[in-house]
């Protein structure tokens, strides 16, 4: 029998894994559910059921993994809980700082229905979460280096979008050459984030307003601006549709360390992720989950986990004698 997945909010993350069930053999896609008109959504689905989330709860024993796809700013921290006291679910939480709260909340609803809850997949947080373990338990005695992009950043994006006089935004983060040559070259370098990254700014502004009083906003905004070497440009409505329509990103995971006794040897670790669709990529790794999550449920497993719980043959469709034979 396959694996009846349903989908909680129909955004990027939603569609990305619409498609990511598609190509999983041994699941199905049960339901979409959303806060706004299903008919609405329905349109924009290829061929899913799309139901009102209030008919969720309902449907639990219609599906074996709960996807939650809401944002993680507001939706997440609310609806995981909630969800997981009738479901096995999996989220994408990418609030770093706040993912041991979002873990005690999970867990104790997941402990009580008996279900499991798996909490910020994807890839940072997920697979690079992943390779920052795995580098530091090999190398004790190191460093470690995280490089973003190059990529869109929603979160930037929607902050120039916030500044008078902007219609709309797209900022990619991009990862400084030389920085990143002297980390693989060993040298060990202690950087900043400023000096780890740039970004660069396409804006389409309104006509009229101060495109330098803009562009000086964008450049001196606390947090999000202010400490790194920002490039700003303005182009057209159509030009931003034509360029700018997707949201690639990707990064580096590198851990240098040294081992030896009498002679020291310098080891460098280096994991990375050059994506087309950031959305699509991270909807690919939370199906690989849910599978996990459907498989330790059925073991009798319950309560919160994260991706540093899963041993990987949870995550394939191949049987463990296949990985023996082919992969090992
Ligand atoms: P979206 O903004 O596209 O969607 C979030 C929610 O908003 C949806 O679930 C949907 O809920 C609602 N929504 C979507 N489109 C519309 C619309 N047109 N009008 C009204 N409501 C809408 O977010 P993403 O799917 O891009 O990302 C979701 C989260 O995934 C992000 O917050 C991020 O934290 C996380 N993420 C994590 C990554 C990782 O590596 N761990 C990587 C990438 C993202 P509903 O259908 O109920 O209305």
């Amino acid at each position: 029998m396959s694996i009846r997945i349903g989908i909680l909010g129909y955004g990027n993350l939603g569609r990305g894994v619409e498609c990511a069930v598609k190509q999983n053999p041994d699941m199905e896609l049960a339901a979409v559910f959303t806060r706004r008109d299903p008919a609405d959504v329905h349109i924009m689905t290829e061929t899913a059921k799309v139901y009102h989330v209030d008919e969720a709860v309902k449907m639990k024993d219609d599906i074996d993994v709960l996807i939650l796809c809401g944002g993680s700013a507001t939706d997440l921290p609310k609806q995981t809980p909630e969800f997981a006291q009738y479901f096995n679910v999996v989220d994408s939480f990418d609030t770093h700082a706040k993912i041991p709260e979002h873990f005690a909340d999970v867990d104790a609803a997941a402990k009580k229905s008996g279900k499991i809850g798996l909490i910020s997949v994807g890839w940072d947080p997920g697979m690079f979460s992943l390779n920052r373990l795995y580098a530091n338990a090999i190398l004790p005695e190191g460093t470690d280096y995280t490089f973003w992009g190059k990529g869109v950043s929603q979160g930037h994006s929607d902050a120039v979008r916030r500044i008078d006089g902007v219609v709309d935004a797209r900022q990619y983060t991009i990862p400084v050459e030389k920085a990143l040559s002297a980390v693989r070259n060993g040298e060990n370098p202690a950087l900043t984030t400023g000096e780890k990254h740039t970004r660069e700014v396409f804006v389409v502004a309104e006509d009229g307003p101060d495109k330098e009083k803009i562009e000086k906003e964008i450049k001196t905004m606390p947090n999000y601006f202010d400490e790194y070497e920002t490039t700003v440009h303005f182009i057209s409505e159509e030009q931003m549709k034509a360029e700018h329509a997707g949201l690639p990103h990707g990064g580096f995971v590198i851990r240098t360390g040294k081992t030896g006794w009498e002679q020291e040897h310098s080891h460098v670790i280096e994991y990375s992720l050059k994506l087309d669709s950031n959305p699509e990529f991270t909807s690919s790794v939370i199906v690989a989950y849910a599978r996990a999550a459907y498989r330790l449920n059925r073991e009798g497993q319950s309560g919160c986990r994260t991706v540093f719980d899963i041993a990987p043959a949870y995550l394939t469709v191949k049987s463990p004698e296949e990985l023996r034979k082919h992969m090992l």
